[in-house]
């Protein structure tokens, strides 16, 4: 990889002097060594943006976004095999997981440009006899900012919106996971957008993410991430009324019902909690089984269990990698320890399992109460709580007892029963009988503080735009103050 990594106004620069280390999680190798953006190419990434927003022939009109957006869906489909490599070599996510994300992100993409072609303005006629027509303006700058757990497919949901609304985007992956978007950034930079629209900024929360969340010149956030981070940019933005949209983090709960299928439960429980090693915002990290259920339902996850293909994620079985780093995986072994002291049973897992690499067996506590931190505290790894419960009223009350409302997921035969438990639970997504699938035209995001704003569908479109009124009247004869 050639080192130059810094992307402004259409051309690759060199970043600091200083050389970043990324790490492949699965065998802790260094893969390569990037060059961060430094705090003046920042600015100028921003700069850049701001003057393609004002003075180019962007935001164009919508048949050049929507050949835009088809164009990137092509390149990147055509190199999926590539991408999802450098995924997982990079996220330690096993690679049947990592096509599925670039096969979501080609759909998200398509997405938004059929949402554009099909999009019809909003045109009335007013009580008065005035036309009145309803306009999505883009609303100018936005830094995108993401995570490492998913770095192409959470880029994307940010990057197809923002291009198709029309806006110029300054973008910031995790220090950690810089790889897939250096090259979806090598794809934007073939199909020739004006200088401008698209500026990437690698580097760490400080001080790149900062000067993004603080400058004056950028007009959203789009962040993805914890909700510590979240709850600091919100309170950033406060001052200047900065756009912002946050996903933030969950402890999402899955409720099995006593007329579940339970092998269907149990198997789907593994797969919300354990997709991805549990490193995924939504995981199911609380699971909640009814009384007549609990001891079969356990019997049958550690079976489960026990079986689980955990190793090399470029092996094709593989059905847990490694976690992303070796301080993510000590954060986890914390809150195995304090699981512990807590009193929490720990039936099996939490160990580390290869000499190599950033691997945890999977941990499942139980002897469970509510106020401990390992209930109410994401973990963003691959540790478990299963709780009891006696009938509905207290799975709804355990079920919402966090300060998270990202998602949960329900199991049982009875849907109008499911369908109205589903209405009580505070969430922003919920699954009936299966987890985890977002669609890429329904909206994503989180209730309580999991967030503020929805992505992906209409919603995800809107959140990069302007609403502008234009009142038209023929010709307006002066009202007078009374008439
Ligand atoms: P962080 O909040 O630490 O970081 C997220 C991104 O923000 C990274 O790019 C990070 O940069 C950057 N960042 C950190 N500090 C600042 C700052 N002060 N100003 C601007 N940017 C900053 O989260 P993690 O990367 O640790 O990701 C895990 C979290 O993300 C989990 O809590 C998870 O719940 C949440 N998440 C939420 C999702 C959702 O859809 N709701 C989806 C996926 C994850 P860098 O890493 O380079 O320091």
């Amino acid at each position: 990889m050639s080192n130059h990594h810094v992307y402004i106004n259409g051309t690759w620069h060199k970043g600091n002097e200083e050389k970043r280390s990324i790490i492949n999680p699965s065998n802790e190798q260094v893969i390569t060594e990037i060059n961060d953006a430094s705090l003046q190419q920042t600015r100028e990434a921003i700069e850049a943006a701001r003057h393609a927003f004002q003075y180019t022939n962007w935001p164009a009109d919508p048949s050049y976004r929507i050949s835009v957006l088809r164009q990137l869906a092509d390149l990147l489909e055509k190199d999926t095999e590539k991408f999802a490599y450098i995924e997982t070599i990079n996220t330690g996510k096993p690679i049947r997981e990592s096509r599925l994300d670039v096969s979501d992100s080609v759909q998200c993409l398509r997405y938004y440009a059929n949402f554009l072609e099909q999009r019809t303005m909003t045109e009335k006629k007013m009580a008065d006899g005035t036309t009145s027509k309803i306009i999505a303006e883009p609303i100018g700058v936005c830094a995108l900012i993401v995570p490492w757990n998913f770095p192409l497919l959470l880029g994307i949901w940010k990057i197809a919106p923002a291009l198709a609304a029309g806006n110029t985007i300054v973008f910031k992956p995790s220090e950690l996971t810089p790889l897939s978007l250096l090259e979806l950034t090598k794809l934007i930079d073939s199909i020739g957008l004006p200088p401008g629209v698209f500026n990437l900024v690698p580097g760490g929360g400080s001080p790149v993410g900062e000067t993004l969340v603080t400058h004056p010149h950028v007009e959203k956030i789009s962040f993805t991430g914890g909700t510590k981070t979240g709850r600091w940019i919100y309170e950033q933005c406060a001052g200047s009324l900065k756009r912002v949209s946050l996903e933030l983090g969950g402890k999402s709960p899955l409720l099995v019902f006593e007329d579940a299928d339970l092998d269907n439960a149990v198997e789907w429980a593994m797969f919300a909690s354990f997709l991805n090693q549990g490193e995924v915002c939504v995981a199911a990290s609380r699971i909640l089984v009814h009384e007549h259920l609990y001891d079969s339902f356990i019997d049958k996850l550690i079976k489960r269990l026990d079986s689980l293909h955990i190793g090399d994620p470029l092996d094709e079985k593989t059905e847990m990698g490694p976690l992303i780093s070796s301080s993510h995986l000590e954060k986890v072994e914390t809150y195995i320890q304090l699981g512990l002291q807590e009193g929490a049973v720990l039936l099996r897992g939490g160990e580390r399992i290869k000499e190599q690499g950033y691997y945890l067996s999977p941990a499942v506590f139980v002897n469970i109460h509510q106020d401990m931190r390992i209930v109410q505290e994401e973990i963003f790894g691959p540790v478990i709580t299963v709780q009891r419960f006696n009938n509905d009223k207290e799975a709804i009350e355990l079920a919402n007892d966090t300060i998270y409302g990202l998602a949960a997921g329900i199991f049982s035969r009875d849907l109008e029963r499911a369908e109205q438990i589903a209405r009580k639970l505070r969430a922003g997504t919920i699954w009936i009988n299966s987890y985890h699938t977002p669609y890429v035209d329904a909206p994503w995001g989180g209730f309580k503080q999991s967030g503020i704003g929805r992505e992906l569908g209409p919603q995800g479109f809107t959140a990069f735009t302007e609403t502008k009124h234009v009142n038209i009247s023929e010709n307006g004869k002066p009202l007078g103050w009374y008439q």
